[in-house]
C-alpha cells in the first residue's frame, strides 16, 4: 500500500494522538496479556486513559471464553472493565446470527468451547456440540450412516482443543446436507497462545479442516473481517478517524483498524518484532508502534 513506514510512538507525537482519539479498540492476548500473564504496566495505562474519559473496548479473536468469562479474566489481572467493553469472536458468531435474523428455531453446532457455546445461549439460540462431543467416536462399518439434526441452520467453528473425527462429520453433514446451512468461523489464527511456552495450532487449523470437507468458505467474524468494526460503529457514535486499534499482530489487528479507517499503534510486547515490522516483504505498516502499552502512559509525561 502507499502508507508511509510507522513512525515511533514518542513524546513528541503521542499529545496528538490522545487528543484526536476518543476510543481505543485493545487486542487482548499480546497487548494486555500474554497466556495468563498482565503485561507489565498495563492497568496504570488504561486507568490513565479512563481519566481522559478515553473510551476503551477490547476486541479478541480468542473464541475458548464468552464475554462474562473474559470480564473474569480482567477482574482477577486487577483491570477494571465492564462486559461490554468486550468484543470476543465467540460474542461476535452469536451476534452475526442476531444482526442476519438468524431463526431462533433452528439450531447450531459447534465445532469449539464454551465460550462460544454460553455466548449462543445469551442471545437465546440452541448450540449442539462442543465439549459434549469429545468423546464421541464414529463407528465405521460397510454401511454406516451418522445420524444429524437436520434443524441445525448454523456451524460455528472456534478453537477446539477436543475435535475429533465426529465433530467433522457432524459438522459437515450439516453444511452439506442441510438447505442454507451457514459456516461461520470465530477466526482464522493460525496459532494460538494456550500455554506459556509454545504456540499451538489456533482455530484456523480447526476452520480449514470444515473448508476441506465441505469445499465452502467460511463467514469469518473475528479479526481483520469487518463484521465485529461494523458492530461497534453501530453501538459506538463515533467516527473511525477518532479510534485508533491497539495490537501485536500486523495481519489481523492493524489490517482490522486500518481497512475501517482507525488509527493504528502496533506494540511489541506480542508475535510481532521491530524486524518483522521493517522486512520489507511486509507491506502493512501502522500510524505508530512502540514496545508495549505501558509507553502510553510513560510519554505522556507525568
Ligand atoms: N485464538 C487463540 C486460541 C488464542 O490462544 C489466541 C491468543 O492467545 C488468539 C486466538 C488471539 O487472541 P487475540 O486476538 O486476543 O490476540
Ligand atoms: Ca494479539
Amino acid at each position: 500500500s502507499g502508507k508511509s513506514a510507522a513512525q515511533l510512538l514518542s513524546a513528541s507525537n503521542i499529545g496528538a494522538l490522545l487528543d484526536s482519539v476518543e476510543l481505543f479498540l485493545f487486542d487482548c492476548d499480546g497487548v494486555i496479556w500474554k497466556g495468563d500473564k498482565l503485561i507489565d504496566g498495563v492497568p496504570q495505562t488504561l486507568d490513565m486513559l479512563r481519566s481522559k474519559r478515553k473510551k476503551l473496548v477490547f476486541v479478541t479473536n480468542n473464541s475458548t471464553k464468552s464475554r462474562r468469562q473474559y470480564a473474569q479474566k480482567f477482574h482477577s489481572l486487577g483491570i477494571s472493565v465492564s462486559e461490554d467493553e468486550i468484543f470476543s469472536s465467540s460474542f461476535a458468531a452469536a451476534m452475526y446470527l442476531m444482526v442476519n435474523n438468524f431463526p431462533q428455531q433452528k439450531k447450531v453446532y459447534v465445532i469449539g468451547g464454551e465460550g462460544i457455546l454460553e455466548e449462543l445461549q445469551l442471545a437465546g439460540y440452541t448450540g449442539l456440540g462442543g465439549p459434549e462431543d469429545g468423546e464421541k467416536r464414529v463407528q465405521l462399518t460397510s454401511n454406516c450412516l451418522f445420524e444429524h439434526d437436520n434443524s441445525v441452520g448454523a456451524v460455528v467453528v472456534g478453537l477446539d482443543p477436543y475435535i475429533n473425527y465426529y465433530k467433522l462429520q457432524y459438522g459437515t453433514l450439516c453444511i452439506r446436507e442441510n438447505q442454507g446451512c451457514l459456516f461461520i468461523a470465530t477466526n482464522r489464527d493460525a496459532l494460538g497462545h494456550m500455554c506459556d511456552l509454545q504456540e499451538w495450532p489456533g482455530a484456523g487449523s480447526m476452520v480449514a479442516a470444515i473448508c476441506g470437507s465441505t469445499e465452502r468458505d467460511p463467514i469469518v467474524v473475528g479479526k481483520p473481517s469487518t463484521f465485529m468494526m461494523q458492530f461497534l460503529l453501530k453501538k459506538f457514535d463515533i467516527s473511525t478517524s477518532k479510534m485508533c486499534m491497539v495490537g501485536d499482530r500486523l495481519d489481523t489487528d492493524i489490517l482490522f483498524g486500518q481497512n475501517a479507517g482507525c488509527k493504528t499503534l502496533l506494540v511489541l510486547s506480542g508475535v510481532t518484532t521491530q524486524s518483522n515490522l521493517q522486512h520489507p516483504s511486509n507491506n502493512i505498516q501502522p500510524d505508530y508502534y512502540t514496545s508495549q502499552v505501558f509507553d502510553i502512559l510513560k510519554l505522556s509525561g507525568p
